[in-house]
């Protein structure tokens, strides 16, 4: 019996450091696979087609819509970002883990989607915290930083029905808790069927 890859949900307002804290569990635990999302958004610097995400134009975006590609997808600040279905279950199939930075729109698609996956929601330690972080960023104007914190203010109230919270007080904190909880939701027992049924076969 070969058991199913686990995904893990992270989302969390911007500003929030769910970046950082996605680099640290992603270094500490490389078996696990990053979502490369599509995004009709253009490029940061330094972000990587394919590696950030897979950078298309709206027409594309619209055309793999149609096709129905995205197991979820939003529109938010006018750009296109969605989740390949294909790309997610080829992953979990092999038995491979992935994880899945959305904002919690598309986290509750996916709920309704797959019966598994371990949703976490990343909280700033106050919201004068996130303002502050946001102002700090640098590459946005404040009519864009008001936008973001005003949409972040509602996205903070879906914490409510995420399976675990990370306050992100401290970065390594926020970072060893949430590698803590893979840890602990890959050794629960009805996610090692396959493996125990080979253990007892082995005798
Ligand atoms: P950014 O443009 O700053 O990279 O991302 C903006 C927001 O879109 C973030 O909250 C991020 O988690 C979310 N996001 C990125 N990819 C996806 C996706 O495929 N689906 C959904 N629903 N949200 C996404």
């Amino acid at each position: 019996m070969s058991d199913q890859g686990l995904f893990i949900v992270l989302s969390a307002p911007s500003g929030a450091g769910k970046s950082s804290i996605c680099r640290r569990l992603l270094a500490a635990c490389p078996e696990i696979e990053f979502s490369v999302s599509y995004t009709s958004r253009t490029p940061r610097p330094n972000e990587v087609n394919g590696k950030d995400y897979h950078f298309i134009s709206r027409e594309d975006f619209q055309r793999r819509i149609d096709q129905g590609e995205f197991v979820e997808w939003i529109e938010n600040y006018g750009h296109f970002y969605g989740t390949s279905g294909k790309a997610m279950h080829e992953v979990l199939g092999k038995g491979k883990d992935l994880l899945l930075d959305i904002e919690p729109r598309g986290a509750k698609e996916i709920k309704k989607k797959f019966e598994d996956g371990i949703f976490v929601f990343v909280l700033p330690p106050s919201l004068d915290e996130l303002l502050n972080r946001l102002k700090k960023r640098g590459h946005e104007s404040p009519e864009a930083i008001k936008t973001r914190f005003t949409q972040a203010e509602s996205e903070l109230k879906e914490v409510l029905w995420y399976d675990y919270t990370v306050f992100n007080e401290d970065l390594e904190t926020a970072a060893r808790e949430l590698i803590a909880i893979y840890r602990a939701e890959k050794c629960k027992t009805n996610r090692l069927h396959g493996k125990i049924d080979r253990f007892f076969k082995s005798c």
